[in-house]
């Protein structure tokens, strides 16, 4: 019984810490995605067509061809 509760707490600990490294990461892709929009929004755009959309060679933001 003791043993379990021992595992309980490990448990637990090892949760708490997950999500904490959970909201680190999605802080960071939060501040990385905003300096890709940065970054897409000050790019001198060089597409590269295909049917269905449209790439940039530079900093590949696409936009779609199909309405
Ligand atoms: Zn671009």
């Amino acid at each position: 019984m003791d043993h379990l509760f021992i595992n309980n707490v490990d448990v637990h600990k090892q949760i708490h810490s997950i999500k904490k490294e959970i909201r680190n990461l999605q802080e960071k892709m939060n501040h990385l995605e905003e300096q890709l929009s940065y970054l897409q929004q000050n790019c001198q755009h060089v597409f590269n067509e295909t049917d269905l959309m449209r790439r940039c060679v530079k900093c590949h933001y696409t936009e779609s061809l199909y309405y």
